[in-house]
């Protein structure tokens, strides 16, 4: 089968031709029909061999749809024939975090080598995916995969963060968007959705901050060392009481300090290295900073019965699995408007 392949640092990813895998007891193969390309695989694709944590080549994509294509020895819950998206980071099962269903935060991953396809075992930008176990299934439904793959990572690490915040995200209050690419475009649709809160977007160039008023921004403002201030004087001089970094680089961990009010969130969800100093007066009196990592399995069929109500809605642009390699080079220039699918 075809997969698209991250071979050796510092390389482009490339088109292979790899043998279709077999599910073993308890596993469940999928016939992929569509993979969202993460700017988080540049990131990982960015790292040094010392900083990688699992071995090359890896089969790319932690977004993942697919149609079971076979079911290994105890499977129940799924058969042939089912239309489902993957919940991707997987974890034990067993752990207290695990027990909640927050996988994304298994006590025992490391330990045990468990890692989310993708991310270290192979990922979803190829024809088949095999699931290790059916509790990572979640029906679409009637759901469509191409629009819907996207928000197992896109939708639900966003969702996560704001479910956190919701108590701050009151009527009158303000939401900061920063960076309104995959990630951030379906933020700002869930502020819209979940809460009364007004929000502002933050991006560097007006082509996205045009996307960002599309898809339910109040008000849009370029991402410069000026933009803090914006925010506190559209703010009544006070900032906002929810700031989510959907960059996390060094200027935009600065803007989102600067930008949150007395007893608000900064929520630090981009990979982008930037640190945010938290001592006494560093920042206005109690405001708590997080780094959330993408969500747990049942916020991910929230997020899906969002969208079945019509509450989000992914822009995507789609590419045959040939062209992934390009879509991965146009991801690194900035140029996706919302997420980039394959079809493989
Ligand atoms: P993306 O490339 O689709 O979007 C990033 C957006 O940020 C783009 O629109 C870009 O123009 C904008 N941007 C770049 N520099 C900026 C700046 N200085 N100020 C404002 N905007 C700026 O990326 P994505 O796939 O949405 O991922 C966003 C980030 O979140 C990445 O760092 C990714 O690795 C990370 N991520 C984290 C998690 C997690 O669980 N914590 C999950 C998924 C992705
Ligand atoms: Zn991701
Ligand atoms: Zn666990």
């Amino acid at each position: 089968m075809k997969a698209v392949q991250y071979v050796e640092v510092g390389s482009a990813p490339v088109v292979v031709d790899i043998p279709k895998p077999t599910p073993g007891p308890g596993q469940v193969l999928l016939k992929v029909t569509a993979a969202g390309v993460c700017h988080s695989d540049i990131a990982v694709m960015s790292w040094t061999a010392e900083q990688l944590p699992f071995p090359l080549p890896l089969t790319l994509g932690h977004e993942g749809a697919g149609i079971v294509a076979e079911v290994g020895d105890g499977v129940r819950a799924v058969k042939a024939g089912d239309a489902v998206a993957v919940y991707g980071p997987w974890g034990c099962g067993m752990c207290l975090e695990c027990a909640q269903g927050k996988e994304n935060y298994c006590l025992r991953a490391d330990e045990l080598g468990i890692r989310p396809p993708g991310l270290g075992a192979p990922g979803a930008i190829a024809e088949y995916l095999l699931v290790d176990h059916e509790r990572h299934l979640v029906p679409l439904d009637g759901l469509d995969p191409v629009e819907t793959v996207p928000l197992t990572d896109a939708g639900l690490t966003p969702y996560h963060a704001i479910k956190k915040s919701l108590p701050k995200l009151l009527p009158g209050s303000t939401a900061v968007v920063i960076g309104t690419g995959g990630l951030g475009h379906v933020g700002i649709q869930l502020l819209r959705a979940m809460t009364a809160a007004r929000v502002i977007a933050l991006d560097v160039t007006e082509d996205k901050l045009a996307l960002a008023r599309e898809v339910g921004a109040h008000d849009t403002v370029i991402s410069d060392a000026g933009a803090a201030k914006k925010i506190k004087d559209m703010t009544g001089g006070l900032g906002a009481e929810v700031v989510l970094d959907f960059v996390g680089a060094p200027p935009t961990v600065a803007t989102a300090g600067a930008s949150v009010r007395v007893e608000g969130d900064v929520t630090i969800v981009g990979l982008g290295g930037g640190t945010l100093a938290v001592g006494f007066g560093a920042l206005p009196y109690e405001v708590s900073v997080m780094s959330p990592y993408w969500g747990s399995r049942s916020e991910l069929i929230e997020v899906l019965d969002l969208a079945r109500a019509g509450s989000v809605k992914v822009h995507v642009e789609t590419y045959g699995i040939d062209e992934a390699p390009k879509a991965y080079e146009r991801l690194h220039e900035g140029k996706i408007r919302g997420r980039a699918v394959i079809l493989p």
